[in-house]
């Protein structure tokens, strides 16, 4: 071959390769006319769509289809992003790639407050609340001589906020004129007490009707509207003597006032035990003990708030029959193991008492007192000397109180913070105990029904042990189908007998011991103990304190220092010691 011949297929097979590659390397690219890429999006797909087709490929020039933004429920489309407002649209004559984007907001709804007549609305009457937002609270006020009644959508709360807002909202406050309803606080009447509540409308004052209810051995004196007393609403008659005001008070109660036929007082002594310093025999049957213990200040300053929460809740109790005088002692000697009784050693049958009269320092008050009371703590958490649950015990004038029981668990901090959502229930639970030994300190006075009977029905009657203490001091428990209770003869001293008693015997170490004898008059002999039982406010007969030889008489338990006493106008338990000591 000649070379030219060999360069030309050379060339020529070159030349056929490259064409090959450039057809090739053409159809792999596919090569067109240039298309612009033009997209429709909503700016948050929770608010909105796009309805059409959303990516589209359009040729220089050429028109888009048309799209649509739609709103989903609770908003609306406010426009697009490059500042197209219709919701349709149709792109023309395309130059290059866009994107755009629809805009949405949720929709706002008008929230409408009115006032009907006899009324305003507080707060935001016309208020613009965006889709599912809350709006402001609004009051529906009434004007004096109205009342607010309901609103218009049935709502009874005249203060409203409306939530979650999805529609327009109108509604109005709908009033009527002032109606009221007082409910009667009869404060144990006996009679005509059958009305529970009165009805007045502001229109016909009038026609109300105050009941007029009666209490035995006490006068009423009208309906009040506060609880002192100071507002009257009726007369004793039960006649209207307020006008409009009366729509006014704060309260929705009215209280009988009463007074009392005749003026009772009647006092109580509370005893404080500060110190126990109790080690040895106890009582008169060598158990030994060893106590010892000392008021906190926190106890003492809890005990200092009983006398007045006591006397408060008795005069509450016997408010318009029977004026409660309460005095406090506090011991300043510690009480030692001669003063305490209780024999056996048995914390549930034969607990451990320390009674009045058994504390020389207490011994010259006592007769001045128609009751008397002891309060202490024996530290006594873990029920050695009484059971845990024994809350206080009572005898013939007088009564124990065991602190401890009240105080386990740290209960004490709740008792003086009047904040406390259990302050309330704490002290009825003491003063109930306050109440339940002094019944017990009293029914041997008088012919008295089964008081811990009257407690056993508590279930039954759906009455609270306190509240049923409260209508057995009052002589107006129900009881096996009677009234039973204190009675109202005893307040007054209408008993058939009081008990006197004068002793010569004195614990020391344990054991009794007799330095005198007593002589009384009349009788023949001498003796250790002299009984008597003598009308109310009485005299007793005349006793005289003779010592043994090698003794002399000192004074007697109260202060008197003659051997020889008459005691007159005795009215409660009596009972006095005749003190003597051996001659140096
Ligand atoms: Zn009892």
């Amino acid at each position: 071959m000649d070379r030219k011949r060999a360069v030309g297929w050379v060339l020529c097979a070159v030349l056929f390769i490259v064409a090959i590659l450039c057809i090739g390397v053409s159809c792999a690219v596919g090569e067109g006319p240039k298309k612009y890429a033009v997209r429709y999006r909503p700016s948050d797909a929770s608010e909105g769509i796009i309805m059409g087709k959303t990516d589209q490929f359009i040729l220089p020039g050429e028109d888009a289809d048309a799209v649509e933004a739609v709103a989903e429920k609770g908003y609306i489309f406010i426009g697009w992003s490059d500042g197209i407002e219709t919701a349709i649209r149709r792109d023309k004559s395309i130059q290059g790639d866009m994107t755009v984007y629809a805009e949405f907001e949720r929709e706002k709804y008008t929230v409408k407050y009115t006032a009907g007549e006899g009324g305003k609305i507080e707060g935001e009457t016309e208020q613009e609340v965006a889709y599912q937002k809350d709006g402001e609270p609004v009051t529906a006020v009434a004007e004096f001589g109205y009342m607010f009644v309901k609103w218009s959508d049935g709502n009874e709360s005249a203060e409203r906020q409306d939530t979650w807002i999805t529609e327009p909202l109108e509604v109005e406050a709908e009033f009527a004129r002032l109606e009221k309803t007082y409910q009667y606080n009869y404060n144990y009447a006996t009679g005509g007490d059958e009305e529970k509540e009165v009805k007045i409308h502001i229109d016909h004052m009038d026609a109300a009707e105050f009941s007029v209810p009666e209490k035995e051995h006490s006068v009423f004196g009208g309906w009040y509207a506060d609880k002192e007393r100071t507002i009257a609403v009726t007369d004793a008659k039960g006649n209207r003597v307020i006008g409009q005001e009366l729509f006014r008070m704060p309260t929705d109660t009215l209280y009988a006032k009463w007074t009392a036929e005749e003026e009772v007082n009647y006092k109580i002594l509370l005893v404080f035990v500060t110190e126990i310093d109790a080690h040895g025999p106890r009582g008169l049957n060598g158990h030994t003990i060893d106590l010892e213990y000392t008021l906190t200040e926190e106890e003492q300053k809890l005990c200092k708030m009983i006398p007045q929460k006591l006397e408060e809740k008795l005069n509450e109790i016997f408010y318009g029959l029977i004026n409660f005088e309460i005095d406090a002692y506090y011991t300043k000697e510690p009480v030692t193991n001669d003063m305490i009784t209780g024999s056996t050693g048995d914390p549930i049958n034969s607990p451990i008492y320390i009674t009045a009269g058994e504390i020389p320092e207490v011994r010259p008050l006592i007769n001045k007192y128609r009751a008397v009371m002891t309060a202490f703590n024996l530290n006594d958490y873990d029920g050695k000397y009484h059971s845990t649950i024994l809350a206080g015990l009572g005898s013939r004038k007088f009564a124990e109180i065991y602190l401890d029981t009240f105080l386990k668990g740290g209960d004490i901090e709740v008792m003086w913070d009047a904040s406390h959502e259990k302050y309330e229930e704490r002290w009825n639970r003491l003063l109930e105990t306050y109440l339940h030994e002094f019944c017990h300190t009293i029914e041997h006075e008088f012919d008295y029904a089964d008081y811990h009977g009257v407690l056993s029905t508590c279930n039954e009657v759906d009455k609270t042990p306190l509240e049923l203490t409260e209508e057995y001091l009052l002589g107006l428990a129900e009881y096996e189908g009677e009234t039973v209770g204190v009675p109202y003869d005893y307040w007054i001293g209408n008993v058939d007998e009081i008990l006197v008693r004068y002793n010569t015997i004195m614990i020391l170490n344990g054991e009794n011991v007799f330095w005198g004898e007593l002589q009384r008059e009349n009788a023949q002999d001498t003796s250790d103990q002299i009984v008597q039982n003598i009308p109310y406010g009485g005299t007793a007969d005349t006793v005289t304190a003779i010592a043994y030889p090698g003794y002399r008489f000192v004074k007697w338990s109260d202060g008197v220092t003659t051997a020889t006493r008459r005691d007159e106008n005795i009215t409660s338990f009596f009972q006095v010691w005749a003190i003597f000591e051996p001659i140096e």
